[in-house]
């Protein structure tokens, strides 16, 4: 049944770029036989997912909406995507995004925007375009994302959809193609809380594949988000709430917060002081990052090589040339720039230590609150073409998103009505690391 919509439907919304259908029949025929043999089912069984295209499929093309990797079939699948399977979900393919997961609306994928189902006309977001799209429109029941600086949260957001940001090291990244290490995480796309609750708990947990990945005992999501939230102290902060936030936005986010209040949470009102610094910060230890994962991408290894090269670095460069966007280019070469010696001190080190201050202010305000209410992006949805001339105003998009990935803490958007001319509005929570349990129990009390 889904594959018959998204035959019709995708045509439209253009939110696969490959579909998986021997692995979805196969696994389907597995599930089949175990109620038929009235076995034991996983908590995902029977449940169709979509993949982001940065996450490793074995023997599927996995291009991370970049021509560079154009017909390449990794040889293994991404930790988070065999959980998947191992839990029951049935994967019906790969779904669209900004190349190498870098952008905002979906406008910089090698294969060609995402529509967004809920407001037509307008970007569904980005990175994870496909991932929100095709759970807004029922192209698949859950999908996965991954957020390096927004990328779950403000797609959720424009699609009118939850998207989870699970805490630095809750979710294995192995078989993730990297974009920023230090920041990258794989999250769920979903249409209620309590569905993120069940994928996420799915997918937490160590992996001896990732290094980076945390050996905290996840904790039990699902049973957690039966809990009542009265009590619980709720943060706002002040610097998230000031001038250019969009009046339809700021009215939808007190409403939630109203909502807190009358199920007897505390709210009070915080600040964290460095926000102003989150956006240049992240660009520049986002973009070193990047100039150094993508340094891999050299004609010989995976994807797309020049053919006409007379030299081995004649073959590097036009490799390069000819299969990154230009985006990724740009990217590239501030990366390389603030890596350089002479402005490794100016740039990435003073970053790094914008990064602890941002880190310590929501340490310090997590001792005051349990959670933090504010909002996913200034502006709703935007059209087509509008912010891709000025890459500046693109990056500005990220504005309320990028101090969560730097400090390493869990977030999402939630779902929290819509603007006067009927642009979906996402409201986020944060949450201290490792404690996704409160973050969704506040984020249920809000939908
Ligand atoms: N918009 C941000 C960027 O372009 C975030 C991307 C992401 O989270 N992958 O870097």
């Amino acid at each position: 049944e889904h594959y018959e919509r998204i035959a019709t439907i995708d045509t439209h919304v253009h939110s696969y770029l490959a579909l998986t259908q021997e692995r979805a029949l196969a696994q389907a025929e597995k599930i089949d036989a175990a109620v038929k043999a009235g076995g034991q089912l996983g908590p995902l069984a029977g449940v169709p997912v979509g993949i982001k295209d940065v996450l490793a499929t074995r023997g599927t093309v996995t291009t991370a909406g970049s021509k560079i990797l154009e017909g390449y079939k990794p040889p293994y699948d991404a930790t988070a995507v065999l959980k998947l399977e191992a839990a029951g979900a049935i994967v019906l393919g790969k779904l669209n995004c900004d190349e190498f997961a870098m952008g905002s609306s979906n406008e910089n994928s090698a294969y060609g925007p995402v529509m967004n189902p809920k407001a037509p006309g307008h970007v569904p977001g980005g990175s994870s375009g496909g991932s929100a799209a095709s759970v807004a429109a029922g192209l698949c029941v859950a999908s996965l994302g991954t957020d390096t600086g927004g990328s779950i949260r403000q797609p959720a957001a424009f699609c009118d959809v939850v998207g989870v940001l699970p805490t630095y090291g809750r979710v294995s990244r192995f078989g993730l193609i990297a974009f920023a290490s230090s920041l990258d995480r794989i999250g769920p796309f979903t249409k209620n809380v309590a569905d993120a609750a069940t994928m996420l708990e799915v997918l937490a947990g160590p992996d001896p594949l990732d290094a980076t990945s945390s050996t905290t005992a996840p904790q039990s999501y699902t049973a957690e988000l039966a809990k009542p939230v009265s009590g619980l102290r709720i943060g706002i902060p002040e610097e998230y709430f000031g001038e250019g936030l969009n009046d339809d936005i700021r009215a939808a986010i007190e409403k939630s917060l109203d909502a807190l209040r009358e199920q007897g949470c505390e709210l009070v009102k915080i600040s964290l002081p460095h926000t102003k610094y989150a956006v240049p910060t992240y660009y520049v230890i986002a973009t070193a990052e990047a100039s150094a994962n993508l340094s891999r991408f050299d004609g010989v290894r995976f994807g797309h090589r020049s053919a006409h090269s007379e030299t081995l670095s004649a073959m590097y460069k036009n490799s390069r040339e000819e299969g990154f966007g230009p985006e990724v280019k740009r990217r590239i070469l501030l990366g390389t720039y603030v890596l350089s010696a002479g402005y490794y001190d100016a740039y990435y080190r003073k970053a790094q230590q914008v990064r602890a201050l941002l880190t310590q202010d929501f340490l310090a305000a997590f001792h005051k609150v349990d959670a933090i209410v504010c909002p996913v992006t200034p502006s709703p949805p935007f059209k087509f073409g509008e912010k891709t001339d000025d890459p500046v105003q693109m990056y500005l998009e990220d504005i309320f998103s990028v101090a969560a990935s730097l400090a390493g803490i869990c977030g999402m958007s939630v779902p929290c009505g819509y603007t006067r001319d009927n642009l979906p509005i996402g409201v986020q929570v944060l949450g201290k690391h490792f404690d996704e349990a409160t973050m969704l129990r506040v984020g249920a009390a809000i939908e």
